[in-house]
């Protein structure tokens, strides 16, 4: 497949996986995938298993995303995890404002977009999450809903740092449901969200930024999804937990 954009395919395991269980799964995609050049492939365990599973894909093509993290570098926030103390695992990536955090912990624009920024400022990529209910789709809304979380979410976010930020589209009605988008829809959306980041920054950034796919992606649906002009890569919730079908769906996207 002939895309300027590398594509970029992260599984986001949630909170699934005991250290044990994340080795063995590590284990066995560093062996299915040791050839894969054409993919950015990216795991992002619980917090628990990052530093094990660290170790584990040091010397692979894997590489490592955390699920969330706080926007402060330290201090009294308990519970909260900073950017600093993942880049001691050597996490590369990580996830900002998935629908789950914005449903279950409340996370609004205005944080994610600290987050965001907070992310930046650690090297760490931020994959930042936005996507419409089935409710505003229904509606009408999906374009007005996408807006407003593209704009607040990258808000103070520079040209430079746009580069380096990945975006997830991930239409809620989608995940872990097994709907998926039509590639009307999917392709639709993602080149509305271009045209947006064209706006907000400029034609060249907003043609180097990568926008991925999320909603029930599975190897049956992942070639033709991944084949779609303004597509560049998937997160992956439910499929990544599974070797075969993580693999697979990264295969059949070449
Ligand atoms: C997700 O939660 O990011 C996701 C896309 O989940 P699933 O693949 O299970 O729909």
């Amino acid at each position: 497949m002939n895309k300027d954009r590398k594509l970029i395919i992260a599984g986001n395991w949630k909170m699934n996986k005991t250290v044990a269980e994340a080795l063995d799964l590590v284990h066995g995609l560093k062996l299915e995938l040791s050839n894969v050049k054409e993919v950015d492939i990216v795991v992002c365990p619980p917090y628990t298993a990052l530093c094990e599973v660290s170790k584990q894909i040091l010397d692979s093509n894997l590489r490592l995303g955390a699920q969330n993290m706080s926007e402060h570098n330290f201090g009294a926030y308990t519970g909260e995890i900073a950017a600093g103390m993942l880049k001691e695992f050597s996490v590369r990536y990580v996830i900002l404002g998935h629908s789950e955090r914005r449903q279950y912990q409340k996370e609004d624009d205005a944080l994610i977009a600290k987050k965001t920024l907070a992310a930046h400022a650690a090297s760490l990529k931020p994959i930042v999450c936005v996507g419409e209910t089935l409710a505003e789709r229904e509606g009408g809304r999906t374009q007005k809903v996408l807006e407003t979380q593209v704009r607040g979410s990258l808000h103070g976010v520079s040209k430079a740092q746009l580069e380096e930020t990945i975006i997830a589209y991930e239409p809620v009605w989608a995940i872990g449901t097994g709907k998926t988008a039509t590639p009307d829809q999917a392709q639709e959306t993602h080149a509305f969200i271009r045209r947006l980041l064209l706006d907000m920054a400029d034609e060249v950034t907003a043609k180097r930024m990568r926008i991925q796919y999320g909603g029930s992606v599975k190897p049956a649906n992942s070639r033709e999804l991944m084949s779609l002009p303004d597509v560049d890569g998937a997160l992956v919730g439910g499929a990544s937990l599974e070797e075969r079908s993580f693999a697979d769906i990264i295969k059949n996207a070449i």
